[in-house]
């Protein structure tokens, strides 16, 4: 019998990371009134997260560099994260970190954590010569307004339809992606989204609490799939 493959796809700020590093960035960088504002008008589906960011980095202004490195290295990941990514690859589970934020401050995580390995796809940021922020979106895909990054698309080419499929999140950027995954880790806004919507998902505080319902469902003799996860890839291939 072919071994079960299962593919995990894990938001990076607020799930990875204790705190939201891109909206922490330009809540110290900006206004913080106006950056309210515009986070506000994501939430309300107003304008898209890809106009809520060129919206952000415009407000920020200009900033120093070195301030902003520093204040990147404070920021801290929920510990049992590291566990968790050697449960994974003990158990040969791939792992793709899908991150509607930035490269800027993913990669400087990763180094200060020593998970450089990680495979990632985030939106890119730059701090220009005059210290403007400038941001770029290689993935983005105007189906999917909710993140600038399309984490769907990202889960379609990582996941074939046997596989069984694990998103973790906790925010707006996870709405769309999680409901094309068999099993959802969800907490805050997400979860929220989630209970409301009647998409079932497991709550979670941390990594941990995700390693051991895996450990669980790995030890299933039948593991089911979520045939409303199913359902929405199928209509994603018929759409492209
Ligand atoms: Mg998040």
């Amino acid at each position: 019998m072919k071994k079960r493959e299962i593919k995990i796809f894990a938001d990076f700020d607020g799930t990875i990371t204790l705190q939201d590093i891109g909206e922490a960035i330009f809540n110290k960088f900006g206004d913080a009134r106006k950056v309210d504002k515009i986070i506000n008008n994501l939430l309300e589906n107003k304008i898209s997260s890809k106009q809520c960011w060129d919206e952000l980095c415009d407000c920020a202004g200009t900033v120093d560099l070195n301030e902003l490195n520093d204040f990147v290295n404070t920021m801290e990941i929920d510990e049992t994260f590291i566990a968790f990514t050697e449960f994974c690859d003990k158990n040969d589970l791939e792992m793709v970190v899908l991150s509607d934020g930035f490269d800027f401050y993913i990669d400087k995580i990763f180094e200060k954590y020593r998970l450089e390995g990680l495979k990632y796809y985030s939106n890119n940021l730059k701090i220009e010569e005059n210290g403007r922020l400038s941001a770029g979106y290689p993935h983005y895909d105007a189906d999917s307004p909710s993140s600038a990054n399309c984490k769907r698309n990202h889960i379609i080419n990582h996941s074939s339809d046997e596989d069984y499929t694990v998103y973790i999140g906790d925010g707006n950027s996870d709405k769309e992606a999680a409901q094309y995954c068999d099993f959802i880790f969800a907490k805050k806004d997400l979860a929220r989204f989630c209970s409301m919507e009647r998409i079932s998902f497991y709550p979670f505080s941390s990594f941990e609490d995700v390693q051991n319902k895996l450990i669980e469902l790995m030890n299933k003799k039948n593991l089911r799939k979520r045939h409303q996860a199913q359902l929405k890839r199928k209509s994603a291939y018929l759409a492209e």
